[in-house]
This record gives structure tokens, sequence and C-alpha cells, in this order.
């Protein structure tokens, strides 16, 4: 499955020069999910990778995709890492670099028990890492563990792999 996935990845990934800014190589992963093959293989490799997790948390917005899939296959719950000022008050909030400025990401602070919850963390791409960071941060701040995080495709030569916790982080393709 691993190998399906990856090469449906490759295949599908569509990329595109300076979007969304100037200099950035972007890497769409829409038709991956639009294909009923890559969809599976991949959802099936993501989950894979913590076959012991508890809750299943999809960062803004693509993660969201994925997690909701993968949590299902796992039978877990599915939290959503939002962008700052989409879930009402209180939220616990970390924010991280991004090449100018700040953002900010957000879970909710009462209402789900998460301390001592087996997180299972997705993304769609990993870049400079800031965000996958950002995200565990917020699980780590309220007793939770990340005990994986996935990511179908890694831009290695960001080298976001150097700013992550003690976590194992899988990529189904790097390139
Ligand atoms: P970073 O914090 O730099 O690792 O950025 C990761 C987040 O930004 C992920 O949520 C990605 O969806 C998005 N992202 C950053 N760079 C790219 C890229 N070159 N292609 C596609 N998505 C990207």
């Amino acid at each position: 499955r691993t190998g399906r996935a990856a090469a449906a990845v490759e295949r599908l990934t569509r990329w595109r020069d300076d979007f969304p800014t100037p200099g950035v190589r972007f890497a769409d992963l829409t038709p991956v999910f639009a294909d009923a093959e890559g969809f599976r293989t991949v959802v099936d490799c993501l989950a894979s990778c913590g076959p012991d997790a508890d809750l299943v948390a999809g960062v803004d917005a693509r993660g969201f995709l994925i997690g909701a899939a993968v949590a299902a296959s796992l039978g877990t719950g599915v939290l959503a890492v939002r962008k700052a000022g989409k879930l009402p008050p209180p939220v616990i909030s970390r924010e991280y670099e991004l090449e100018y400025g700040t953002a900010a990401l957000e879970i909710p602070a009462d209402g789900i028990d998460l301390a001592g919850k087996r997180v299972l963390l997705l993304d769609d791409v990993l870049a400079t890492g800031g965000t996958l960071a950002a995200a565990a941060n917020l699980f780590t701040q309220v007793g939770a563990q990340v005990i994986a995080a996935a990511v179908v495709l890694e831009l290695t030569f960001l080298n976001g792999r150097d700013r992550q916790g003690d976590y194992p982080l899988t990529s189904i393709v790097k390139v």
C-alpha cells in the first residue's frame, strides 16, 4: 500500500511555481485526493502510522480531508486544528513563524478531554515544519501525547523535519 500511495502521489500531484508567492513551488494534492485509488491508498498509509491513536488531528485546511478519513478508518474521533479566529473561545493558541510575520493555530480549550490522549497528527505537506511543530505543541500543552505525525509530501530541502519534537514523522513521498 505504501508503494501504491507513493506512486499515486508522484503521478497526480500538480506542481505550480510562484504560488502563492514568488519563489514558492506549490504542491497541490487535490488530484491525489480526487482519485479513488490515490485517496484510499494515502488514507490507509497514514492510518498505519498511528494504529494505537485514540484521536486523529488534521491541520487547517487540507489536513481536515485526510484527518477525517483516517479517523473513520481507525475508529477514532477527529479534531480540526484551526487557523486563528475560526473557533469560538476559549481556545488554546500557538504562534508560529511564517516567511513574513507570524500566524497562529488553535484548538478548543474546553469541551474535549485531551489530557492523556494519544494523538496522530496529520497534514498534507511538510515544508519548513513550523505549522506541524506548532500543532504538536498545542497537544503537549494540554497534556496529550503526539504518538506520531504523518504527511503526504515532505519537501526535504526545507529541513522541516529538524523542527519537530521527538514523535516519529512519516512522509509518503519525499521531494
Ligand atoms: P510549513 O509550516 O512551512 O511546513 O508549511 C506547511 C503548511 O503550509 C502546510 O499546511 C501546507 O499545506 C502548506 N505549504 C507550505 N508550503 C507548501 C508548498 N510548497 N506546497 C504545498 N503546500 C505548502
